[in-house]
Parts: structure tokens; sequence; C-alpha cells
């Protein structure tokens, strides 16, 4: 499990993706958890926490990025191209 803190958690998924939360836009809505809750857990301060091994699929965890109200979930591929936010 990694923690949320002041700095974006970057992690690997699967080799093919790596998650970024921004914590500090995130507002604890819990949105990204109830579209991926194998990728995604509420932690204590109300912000979420991505799973050491997501077992959701890559378009799941993507469509749980794009249904971010603030965007504070942005995805990479393993090859550092910006899959989420498009801009
Ligand atoms: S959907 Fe976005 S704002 Fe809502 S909890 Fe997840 S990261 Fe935070």
């Amino acid at each position: 499990m990694f923690q949320c803190s002041n700095v974006p958690i970057i992690i690997n998924h699967t080799n093919s993706m790596k998650i970024n939360i921004l914590k500090d836009i995130c507002i604890g809505c819990g949105t990204c958890v109830a579209l991926a809750d194998g990728a995604f857990e509420m932690g204590a301060d109300n912000k979420p926490l991505v799973k050491e091994r997501p077992n959701n699929t890559d378009e799941e965890i993507i469509n749980a990025a794009r249904a971010c109200p603030v965007s504070a979930i942005e995805i990479h591929s393993g090859s550092g191209n910006k899959l989420w936010p498009e801009n």
C-alpha cells in the first residue's frame, strides 16, 4: 500500500501504467474508489490510496481517472506517455 502524501504518488501497475494521485487537488469525493475499488481505497485522511497490486483493468482505472471531478489522477504509460489527462 502506498500512502498519499504531499508528494504525488507514482506506482507501477502491471508494468504498463503509472498512477499519480495529486493529493493537494483531491477533494475526497470517493468516485475513483467507487469505480475501481480494486485499485483505489479511501485512506484515513479521506484521500485515496493506490493498492500495491491493483486488480482492476487498465481501462477501468483510466475510466476512474476520467471521472475524477478535479482531475487529481494522472496516468502515464510505462514508457512515460501521458494517458490521462489528455492535455
Ligand atoms: S475521484 Fe478524484 S477527487 Fe474524488 S477521491 Fe478520487 S482522486 Fe480524489
